[in-house]
């Protein structure tokens, strides 16, 4: 039986930034996905600021886009209708999962990480701290890192099941290539294009990356809302072409792991309950889950990595819980149409949003300035129900 004092299972950023840290730092490691990569996975593939600088931090290097790739025009909408142009945002840059994800990965086995991708994992024993190859082979670790998105088989093992079907989210998504598309059009967000959550355009090289998402709880016809979308955009969506996939919007896992067995990314439910963006989230849990590693290694305790690992996840803990405090100012049905008038005024609101997805602010500081506007919020709502009735 081989033997690796760190496995992961997953490699995608979360996998791939979690088995690079720890084969960087002497660790004899084995990065496990079920794919051979270049791979696809659905996601909008847009990178933040916050992304982009915990791609630094681990990688120590800055993650490389071409200047058409990176925008600082964002579109919002609110039913269609304008609520901010803005032209000096922070910038965000386009990728495709299958180019980012496979430089990742690619930086990973550079750094000595044995490769295992194009293998899936048919059994876990955290008892004696195996798992077993779908081709046979057995693996002994000294911590897993389970990094294998958001139906984790991991997290299965170990919880029962890979997320909460009340609180996850779920989205929808087409690669378009219609002509009136253009690479250099801006970003553009559509509140309301789902419940509780919302619609992406993001033009890119060679296509569009169009989509909805939201609660999956309060969404029962998210098909129906994407059809909606792309005639709003104008845009021919074959359902064929239409993707789908589970997001955990929200759905963080107080607890992220088990002893020797750690979960990091969308594994760990760590994706932002009102962006959705988890691919920054998805870096730095893997790094500090590969640090946790290291260290429980060290003092030859690897039972304690999950001691290790709590105490460093905290921060990013008490952002998305803040986060999910704040989300029913926005999504809520009763104070939404408020918030848009109030995000059509208010430049410091949609600055902070931006600031916010370019992580030179965290939800915990703009948490205070939600508060105050609430009780306006809620009058307003009040007010405009009034109204209707
Ligand atoms: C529609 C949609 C749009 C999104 N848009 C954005 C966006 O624009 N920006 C953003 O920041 N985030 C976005 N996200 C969220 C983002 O995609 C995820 O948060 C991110 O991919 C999480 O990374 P990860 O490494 O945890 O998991 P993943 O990227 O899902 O990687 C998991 C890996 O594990 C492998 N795997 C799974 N099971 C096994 C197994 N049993 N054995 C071996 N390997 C296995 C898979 O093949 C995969 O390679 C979006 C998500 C969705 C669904």
């Amino acid at each position: 039986m081989e033997q690796f004092d760190v496995i992961v299972i997953g490699a995608g950023p979360a996998g791939g930034a979690a088995a690079f840290w720890a084969a960087r730092a002497g660790l004899t490691v084995a990065l496990i996905d079920r794919k051979s990569f270049p791979r696809d996975k659905l996601c909008g593939g847009l990178v933040t600021g916050r992304a982009r600088r915990h791609y630094a931090e681990i990688f120590g290097h800055e993650m490389p886009f071409e200047p058409e790739d990176c925008k600082t025009t964002v579109d919002f909408r609110y039913r269609g209708q304008s609520v901010g142009l803005i032209e000096d945002a922070p910038p965000l840059c386009a990728t495709m999962r299958w180019d980012m994800d496979a430089m990742i990965c690619g930086h990973a086995l550079g750094a000595g990480a044995q490769d295992f991708t194009g293998q899936d994992m048919a059994a876990l024993d955290p008892d004696t701290a195996t798992l077993m190859l779908k081709d046979g082979r057995s693996l002994r670790y000294g911590v897993l890192i389970g990094a294998d998105g958001v139906n984790s088989q991991v997290a299965r093992h170990l919880f029962g099941q890979s997320f909460e079907r009340a609180r996850i989210g779920f989205g929808l998504e087409i690669e378009a290539t219609d002509p009136h598309l253009h690479p250099d059009a801006p970003i553009r967000i559509d509140l309301a294009a789902a419940h509780w959550g919302y619609g992406w355009t993001f033009p890119k090289r060679r296509s569009t990356t169009i989509g909805v998402g939201g609660l999956l709880s309060k969404n029962p016809g998210m098909k129906r809302a994407m059809a909606d979308y792309c005639d709003l955009l104008g845009i021919n969506a074959p359902e064929a072409r239409i993707k789908g996939q589970f997001l955990p919007f929200g759905d963080v896992r107080k607890v992220p792991g088990r002893g020797a067995v750690l979960l990091a990314g969308d594994a760990a439910g760590l994706v932002d309950p009102i962006t959705g963006e988890g691919i920054g989230h998805a870096l730095h849990s893997g790094h500090l889950a590969a640090q946790a590693a290291i260290d429980a290694l060290a003092a030859h305790r690897p039972d304690t990595a999950l001691h290790h690992y709590r105490r460093a996840l905290r921060p990013l803990h008490r952002s998305l819980r803040m986060a999910r405090l704040i989300r029913p100012v926005i999504f809520a049905p009763a104070l939404e149409p408020s918030f848009a008038r109030a995000f059509a005024r208010s430049t410091t609101l949609r600055r902070q949003f931006l600031d916010l997805m370019a992580g030179d602010t965290d939800y915990h500081d703009i948490l205070w300035q939600v508060v105050q506007r609430l009780p306006r919020l809620g009058l307003m709502a009040l007010q405009r129900r009034r109204i209707e009735e």
